[in-house]
């Protein structure tokens, strides 16, 4: 699986991680010994448990989202601090800043957000900068992150739930319980049914909405139905016309969770008038939507895209663990597949097939 380990840095630092990176976009990542950079005053170094693989760490590697390589990808994870004081034996960390934050207030966010120092702490064995993405880069056997991004995590919840809570179940509960604020009188469709998808679904059954899945892949069916959906509808060449028709009930509240400009097309084509269109998948960097002004202006829509820089990722992360403990949340159906590190590039051909609903990476031990 990729090219041999590179030897020993030249200044003769011994490398003290691996990692799978980015070198090349479109090709499969490598297998990298690489070195830490010497730790910043808030920098944290901590050994990798589990990572979550998101489709955007895909769509990265793919070039649909362009970003700096060198890359380390992975940007939720669950890990143990390697230094001492930190205060706890398992944290999560998620794509987004946490502490401070809520003494500086919701609209400061994105502010705090900019504050975070762009990840530099990885180098490779010629001594020259890895990036890490989202700040994390989590598959690895260890990261290093601003100590402010880690959530301490209670001991009830398993590692391989835990690798997910970060970007992709965080992401979807949040979309359908902040920004479409999702109530048990709401008809809810949810447009893609990957991992922020089928969060999306089991947050929106939590608040008590009634729930039907889309796909373009008829396979999601049986995980869009486990995570919550009361019915499931294979979406095909028809659109948005063929999906009015399957559908009961025109929703109240659409989450358009597939990244995908058609998808966002489907789901302001088919949501209520005065419905919230939720628009929470990744799209692709230049991704363009052409959308009739008169059916969102005719329609009264509330088209809202969330991409958690509003959400407290602490408050969030606490919430999710409430739902799992409380069965509100079935987060044990969401991961279906678990990869050692050497196996990546496997775990990501599988997301491009369609062919899990969730996968976690797990560094060799
Ligand atoms: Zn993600």
């Amino acid at each position: 699986m990729g090219p041999p380990l590179a030897p020993a840095a030249a200044s003769g630092a011994a490398p003290d991680l691996s990692a799978a990176v980015l070198r090349e976009v479109g090709q499969p990542l490598t297998h990298e010994a690489l070195t830490m950079a010497p730790l910043g005053p808030d920098e944290v170094a901590c050994t990798v448990i589990a990572a979550g693989l998101c489709r955007t760490d895909v769509a990265v590697a793919d070039g649909a989202m362009i970003r700096r390589i060198p890359l380390v990808l992975g940007h939720e994870c669950v890990v143990q601090p390697m230094t001492a004081g930190v205060g706890g034996e398992r944290f999560v960390i998620t794509p987004y800043p946490v502490a401070k934050y809520t003494s500086i207030g919701r609209d400061s966010a994105l502010r705090y957000r900019a504050q975070i120092p762009v990840g530099s702490g990885l180098r490779g064995t010629d001594g020259s900068i890895v990036h890490q993405f989202a700040q994390i880069g989590a598959f690895a056997t260890k990261v290093v992150v601003d100590r402010r991004r880690l959530i301490p995590l209670a001991a009830s919840v398993p590692d391989e739930i835990a690798a997910v809570i970060g970007c992709a179940v965080t992401t979807g509960v949040d979309a359908v319980l902040d920004t479409a604020e999702v109530a048990p009188d709401d008809e809810v469709v949810v447009v893609g049914c990957g991992g922020v998808g089928l969060s999306a679904i089991m947050g929106a059954r939590w608040r008590g909405g009634r729930v039907t899945a889309i796909d373009t892949n008829a396979d999601k069916e049986a995980a869009a139905l486990e995570a919550g959906a009361m019915a499931f509808i294979h979406a095909n060449a028809g659109g948005a016309p063929a999906i009015l028709d399957a559908l009961p009930v025109l929703p109240t509240v659409v989450v358009e969770a597939a990244g995908s400009t058609a998808a966002i097309v489907t789901a302001i084509g088919i949501a209520a008038p005065g419905a919230r269109v939720i628009l929470v998948g990744s799209p692709p960097d230049d991704g363009h939507v052409s959308i009739p002004a008169p059916a969102i202006v005719g329609n009264e829509l509330r088209v809202l895209g969330h991409a958690n820089l509003r959400s407290n990722p602490q408050r969030s992360v606490a919430r999710v663990i409430d739902g799992y403990r409380s069965g509100g949340l079935p987060l044990d159906r969401l991961v279906s597949a678990s990869f050692p590190l050497t196996r990546i590039n496997e775990a990501f051909a599988e997301v491009r097939a369609g062919r899990v609903r969730k996968s976690v990476i797990i560094p060799d031990r």
